[in-house]
């Protein structure tokens, strides 16, 4: 890149977005993919990464194709995009009516440059016809790191992308995240064949950043929250695992005359929005958050972010202690430990691994499927029927498949929604009659197998595929457009996948327990990330230091560049400042139910789910009863009424295996 293209660059980040220079890594970046060069940019959160793609974006010829894993951010990088004059959009299932339909055609002219989807729209039949109809200049991944089995917030979805981004034939991508360790950052980028020396990463030591463990029993954390709160100025953020505890601490706070309040999932939308507004404003000090809240967050002078329970891993950690002191002024981070809540976060680990009972049924399941269509080795689900069937949570089920999938048992051929709706919004008759003959003859066709009731009709493509002259893509076709000039209204809903079935791989004796084994390793990988984070807090050097190895931070050891003067001690960190911490549980321990307790609420929940699963309850289950863990079978089946249910939640899961397998025998 010569000095005039650098200099158009500049040009274009004072005009459009008002800005004197880049910050690290943003120009490297940029001019790497107006090279064409694929790339993987590492940048702590709110040090512009975002920036990367929208510039680039204005001196690409065509379509910028951003995948973003929350409608959150999406939400809030439109409103910036827009906020600079750039024409941007997103598909998502909050848009209305034929409000999809007027971004497509935003898009097919031109007009809109940023388009950002969910991973999961690439399923959608209707967007995947649009999307391979237009030309894509760059692929854009946000949170990257969901695409790597090795990091946290593991999608199986995103793992699909690298094919996407090659039946798309889009060159150019480029991946973002804030967070990677060494191994996360190589898979990725071997995902996308990123080269090494297109990886750009930024040291992400922040100076004004104050680590703090503090080790308190359960019993007196309030008392010592209060106490942080009340030494601290400015706005704050605890964070803690549960909803339920959001509530608890704020009213708690609130009590003693902190200006707090709570922010979790559990709210209506309009509630949250009303409660970041006030934040933002300055109405409100201190919001009790779940990991909901933080992400799209844009607050410069967050003074301090304390930890109320232990984050569920260092990424986490990282993550949300970035929030604080964006704007460079000291800012504090407390983490209040003891090993009590240690279980509640290991739970959420074990309620995701599926059980061996339920992979073998799942693949007997597509074992039918292909027996009772001999002709052709299809298999078809929707998710949500599919999780309750085979008692898997839905996420982990998305990640059976995923494996299914690399495994070459089963291969995606298409998807499609089960159920059309149109809404006319003119007369059935003025709407035929606007077209030629040939296509008259195609709508009175499509009109005929739909069944209108007052407003709503359904199509029926079933009636309407029965004559093989006409095809379904043609029909999706043909409604798109009447919905984009106004005449319908077109709802889909009922997901359908389709997956084709390689039988001699479906038959292989050993695939039910090699997937089994899938989820024991990650299992026990995301255990130890557990006690990884435990004994992080617990480490006898530097936090900040450690922190930033973990994350393979180049500006700590290798010397990259000299320009930031990490040292082996921070000098603002509890650790330096010489108090290591040692986290207890605060009961050594906790008092079991009686035998016959457990035994009554096995026979309950015996009793309960009788003749709803075709086999035995597995030791699994009740494990995950006695835990108060869910699962899809026992939502259904109102399982949380009964008094078994979550009796041994103190309870560290293993133990609890343990216990009732000793009760067995
Ligand atoms: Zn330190």
């Amino acid at each position: 890149m010569n000095n005039q293209q650098k200099n158009t660059l500049k040009g274009s980040l004072l005009q459009t977005f008002g800005f004197d220079n880049f910050r690290p890594g943003q120009e490297q970046t940029i001019t790497q993919l107006l090279n064409g060069q694929s790339s993987l940019s590492i940048f702590p959160t709110g040090s512009g990464k975002s920036l990367c793609y929208q510039l680039t974006a204005l001196h690409l010829p065509h379509l910028t194709l951003v995948v973003s894993p929350l409608l959150a951010l999406m939400k809030d990088q439109l409103s910036f995009l827009a906020s600079k004059g750039i024409k941007a959009a997103s598909i998502d299932s909050t848009l209305k009516g034929n409000e999809a339909q007027t971004v497509m055609a935003g898009v097919r002219d031109g007009d809109i440059k940023v388009l950002m989807v969910s991973v999961e729209r690439f399923k959608n039949e209707r967007f995947r016809q649009f999307i391979e109809s237009v030309p894509v200049s760059m692929l854009v991944v946000d949170e990257a790191h969901c695409i790597s089995e090795w990091g946290h917030n593991f999608r199986p979805d995103y793992l699909k992308l690298p094919s996407y981004c090659q039946a798309l034939k889009i060159s150019l991508v480029l991946l973002l995240t804030a967070t990677a360790t060494r191994k996360v950052k190589q898979d990725m980028a071997a995902k996308f064949a990123i080269r090494d020396e297109h990886i750009v990463q930024t040291g992400f030591y922040r100076q004004n950043l104050d680590l703090s463990v503090l080790p308190v029993a359960e019993s007196h954390k309030n008392g010592q929250l209060e106490q942080v709160i009340k030494a601290q100025q400015g706005p704050g953020i605890v964070y803690v695992t549960l909803q339920h505890t959001a509530e608890k601490v704020a009213q708690y706070l609130t009590q003693q005359g902190i200006n707090a309040c709570a922010y979790h999932a559990g709210f209506d939308s309009d509630t949250r929005s009303q409660i970041q507004q006030d934040f933002m404003a300055g109405k409100i000090q201190v919001i009790v958050a779940t990991i909901a809240f933080g992400m799209g967050i844009d607050k410069s002078d967050i003074r301090f972010v304390i930890h109320y329970d232990l984050p569920k891993s260092i990424e986490n950690y990282s993550q949300e202690i970035g929030r604080a002191g964006r704007d460079g002024r000291p800012s504090q981070c407390f983490t209040l430990a003891n090993l009590d809540g240690l279980n509640t976060v290991e739970n959420f680990v074990y309620g995701d691994t599926p059980e061996y009972a339920g992979i073998e049924m799942l693949l007997n399941t597509i074992k039918d499927e292909v027996v009772t269509n001999s002709y052709d080795s299809k298999w078809e689900l929707q998710i949500l029927q599919l999780s309750n069937a085979v008692n898997i949570k839905q996420l982990p089920l998305k990640t059976l498949l995923v494996q299914l999938e690399l495994a070459g048992v089963i291969e995606p051929q298409y998807a499609y929604f089960a159920d059309f709706k149109i809404k006319l919004l003119k007369p059935k008759d003025e709407i035929i009659n606007s077209f030629n003959d040939q296509r008259k003859d195609f709508l009175q066709r499509i009109f005929n197998a739909t069944d209108f009731k007052k407003i709503w009709g359904s199509l029926n493509f079933d009636t309407l595929l029965q004559d093989k002259s006409i095809e379904r893509n043609r029909v999706i076709a043909a409604l798109e457009y009447l919905a984009e000039q106004q005449l319908i209204v077109l709802e889909t809903k009922g997901m359908t996948e389709v997956f084709k079935v390689n039988a001699n791989e479906l038959a292989d004796p050993s695939l039910c327990s090699s997937l089994s084994n899938y989820f024991k390793d990650n299992e026990e990988k995301e255990i130890k990330r557990i006690a990884t984070l435990v004994r992080f807090f617990q480490l006898d050097t530097c936090l900040t230091v450690n922190l930033a190895r973990y994350f393979d931070d180049p500006y700590f050891d290798g010397n990259v560049n000299t320009n930031h003067n990490a040292v082996p001690q921070c000098g603002h960190c509890s650790v330096c400042r010489g108090q290591v911490a040692v986290l207890e549980h605060s009961q050594t321990q906790i008092p079991w139910p009686s035998d016959e307790a457990l035994k009554q609420g096995m026979t309950e929940l015996a009793d309960r789910l009788a003749g709803k699963i075709n086999q035995p309850l597995s030791l699994e289950s009740y494990c995950r009863f006695f835990a108060g863990m869910t699962v899809p079978l026992f939502g259904r089946n109102k399982v949380r009424q009964l008094s078994g249910f979550g009796l041994c939640e103190q309870q560290r899961y293993q133990a609890i295996r343990e216990k009732l397998a000793s009760l067995n025998n």
